[in-house]
This record gives C-alpha cells, structure tokens and sequence, in this order.
C-alpha cells in the first residue's frame, strides 16, 4: 500500500525543489492526516510540523475553525469571477487587511501565489510611474541573497545562484544591493552599524540610478530562503527615508515574514514605517488555499483612476479574490483576534529560544544561533553539500520535519506549539545534528 503511493508519486508527480534523482535513495514521505502541529504518515507515523508545511500553516494541519468556516463558505459561494462581479469575502478581506495597515494601504489587489504577488507589485510599481509622466522609471532593486519567487518575473529580484542561474538568460535582471544581514558584522560590531552600511550603499546605487528606478524590494527583517538572514530594523528605517528621497517605491515583500511571524502583524512594523507596496501569501490562508495579495497606497491606486483602459492595472488571473481562500484568511484573522496570537506567541518564542540556547548555545559545529519572533536558525560549521538532505532524512527519523536550506537549520513552527511539543521539536533537531555530524 505505502510502496504503491510512493512509487505511484514517483512515476507521476515532478516534487518540487527537488532533484528528482535523489529520491532513489531518499524516500517520500506519504502523507494522508494533519492534526494540529501534526503530519500523521501512511503508516501511521506522527512527525512534528517544526517548518509549518514551508511556512504557511500557521495554526497547524486541519484547525476546526477554518474547516468550519470554509465548509459554511462552501455552501454559500465557492467562486465567482472578480471582473465585474464582487462578494463579501473579497470585500471583508480587503478591508480588514487595510485596516491592519492603519488605513494607509486601503487597496488590496488578489492573486494565488507569493511570485504572482511579487510580479504585480512590480507591474504595479512600473505602470504607476508610466501613468505619471515618468515611462524611463522601469527599473528594479533588491538585497543580495534575495528571494521573491520563481517565475520569470520574480526570478529577476531574486538572488539566489541555485534558483536563477539556469534561467539568467530569460530575465531582465535586477540590480542588487548590499544585504544587511547582521552575521556580516564585524567583531564587536552591533547589527545596526551593518544596517546603516547596507543602507549606505542603497543611497549611493539611488543617487546614481534613481531616475530609472521604479521600485527597491525587500523582505523585512529576515530573508528568509537566504538562510534566515536576520538584520536590524534600522536598515528599513533608512530604506524608507532613500527611497523617499530618490522618488522610488519601496516594496515589502512580506509572504514569509508577515501573518505575525516576526512578532508583530506585520515585520516592517517594527522599524515604524509603512511601504508603499506590501505583498502577502504563505500564512495569509493558514495554508489552506493558495492566496496571495498585493496592497496599495491609495495614491498609487488613484494614479491609474481614469476613463482610459489602457491607464488601469492590467493583470488578469482567473482565480482573483477566491472566496473560499478569502475566507480562509478571514477564519485566520479572528484566529488572531479570538487567540490574543500575538502575545502567546511572544510567550512560545521566549520558551522556543530558551530550549534552542540549552541545547546548541554551546554545541562546538553550531554558529550565528538566532531568532526573530517564531522563526529561529543556527548554521552549522563544517557542512557538506548534502548536509541539508541527511539532516532532513535524520531529522524525519527522530519524528519531527525539518528542512535545513545550506548549512542552516531553522524551525518556524506553527502558532500553536505547546511547551512539550516544542521540547521534542528541539530534542529531534539535536538527535539529527548529532546524527549527521557523527
Ligand atoms: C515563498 C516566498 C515567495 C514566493 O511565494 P510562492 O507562493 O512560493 O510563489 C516570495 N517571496 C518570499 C519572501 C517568499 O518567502
């Protein structure tokens, strides 16, 4: 029975991520239940969620209140088509997500997918600046070690050698600016003189570019597929201050680090500054359907505002503002509410970081130990190519999914971890640590 499904995905099914040639010694981990934190295998084997599903599912597998409220949506509306037409979760969810913004991102644009979100903010970006007397402001920035996704587009903004170079002759690439990740402090230095350098190299590329410059992308505080790369608010402060400076958007790229990751709502909140653009997926859904968002400032909105079509914002999908997947993120933001998740899960970081720091502060391969909300990371001394791999394969062994990305491990665990689960969570990271590197 196992074998069959996992022959069958073999033979039927191209992974993603995944050189497919692997799997001849790396088996496939069928799956058919999720409860809670939980992946329950074929075989009835339990596996701890220690990466919520590649980030998205934010109060685990199969939460009762987002199956109840999408099975009553279920019955109402399952899709109708935007173009003409709206419904009540489109409406609820655009306004809500405004009102998180504090009202100044009051327009919401909906798509599936994170790269789609990335490809219409930057569309976004461009055509405004084409409404408004300034064609030659096409251009695009983003950080070294960047990730905004994988299609053609996205690809552009993304610096990550793995993903793009085989496609580099398909793309209009963008420029790309000093990361202001904090491991590249000097000895002694703190996080905010990285940061303040970092910016410093962003103005200078503005001062010189600026007037070909639609847009600077970024994610807040923490570049996630780079390895978690984590750096001082400090960078965003003064990003938000070039980038008004030079007349260029600033884009927060936030389908990994917001939906309360970093522990605030939103990550670019704690730098105390709003973008111009913010795009959101992932978790906006609690990883129940594919749902992505681009928000606007309203004057940006009201830069295409016009009789003429060819004025208006022209990116068409099929599947816009799905009101199941809106209602999924609805059922996810009064999670928020009801839950108080915020504040819990400042209580779940401190225990996740103090549980992280007993077992590998002092462990002699493990380097740049470090969290940000409910994402933590180490890297790890040493590593090999196929580190990332024979930790996961050990890792699945002692019960828990994780799936280091180079040499560094990271846990984003879902919201809803309590103190034994997060314990064994720790406990099988460091069994696979000590079983990779024996
Ligand atoms: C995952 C991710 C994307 C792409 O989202 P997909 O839904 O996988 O296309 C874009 N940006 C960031 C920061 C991401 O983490």
């Amino acid at each position: 029975m196992s074998a069959s499904l996992l022959e069958r995905s073999l033979a039927a099914v191209w992974h993603p991520c995944t050189q497919m040639k692997h799997h001849e010694t790396l088996p496939l981990v069928p799956v058919t239940r999720g409860e809670g934190p939980w992946l329950v295998t074929e075989d009835g084997r339990r596996l701890l969620d220690g990466i919520s599903s590649w980030w998205v599912n934010l109060f685990g597998h199969c939460e009762p209140r987002i199956n109840a409220a999408l099975r009553n949506q279920l019955e109402h509306l399952e899709h109708a088509m935007l173009a003409g037409f709206t419904h009540p979760p489109a409406v609820e969810l655009a306004e809500r997500l405004g009102a998180l913004t504090g009202g100044a991102l009051g327009h919401a644009f909906f798509a599936s997918d994170g790269a789609s979100a990335t490809e219409i903010a930057l569309k976004m970006s461009a055509h405004s600046w084409r409404n408004r007397g300034f064609p030659d402001k096409n251009r695009f920035l983003c950080l070294e070690n960047s990730y905004h996704g994988e299609t053609v587009g996205a690809l552009a903004v993304t610096d990550v050698a793995l993903f793009r170079d085989a496609y580099a002759p398909l793309l209009r690439q963008a420029g790309t600016v000093s990361t202001p990740d904090a491991r590249r402090a000097a000895p002694g230095e703190p996080p905010s003189d990285v940061a303040r350098r970092a910016a410093d190299s962003l103005e200078a590329r503005l001062a010189a570019e600026g007037s070909h410059i639609a847009a600077f992308i970024v994610e807040p505080l923490v570049q996630c597929a780079a390895g978690m790369a984590m750096y001082d608010p400090e960078y965003l402060r003064r990003a938000r201050t070039i980038c008004n400076r030079y007349d260029v958007h600033l884009i927060c790229d936030e389908i990994a680090v917001g939906n309360g990751r970093t522990g605030t709502f939103f990550a670019h909140e704690q730098a105390g500054i709003r973008p111009d653009l913010l795009c959101l997926s992932k978790g906006i859904s609690g990883g129940y359907l594919p749902l992505s968002i681009v928000l606007c400032r309203n004057d940006i909105y009201r830069s295409f505002y016009d009789d003429d079509m060819r004025r208006g914002f022209l990116h068409s999908h099929s599947y816009t503002g799905n009101p199941l997947a809106c209602r999924a993120a609805l059922a996810t933001l009064d999670i928020f509410e009801s839950d108080e998740v915020l504040a819990a899960n400042h209580t779940r970081a401190a225990l996740l970081g103090t549980l992280l720091a007993e077992a590998f502060a002092a462990h002699k391969a493990v380097r740049h130990l470090r969290q940000r909300g409910m994402i933590a990371a180490f890297d790890v001394a040493g590593a090999t190519s196929d580190f990332p791999r024979r930790f996961f394969a050990a890792a699945l062994e002692a019960g828990a999914l994780l799936r280091p990305i180079g040499n560094t491990v990271y846990f984003m665990p879902p919201y809803v971890m309590n103190e034994p689960e997060l314990r064994a969570l720790v406990e099988a990271a460091a069994r696979a640590l000590d079983t990779v590197l024996a």
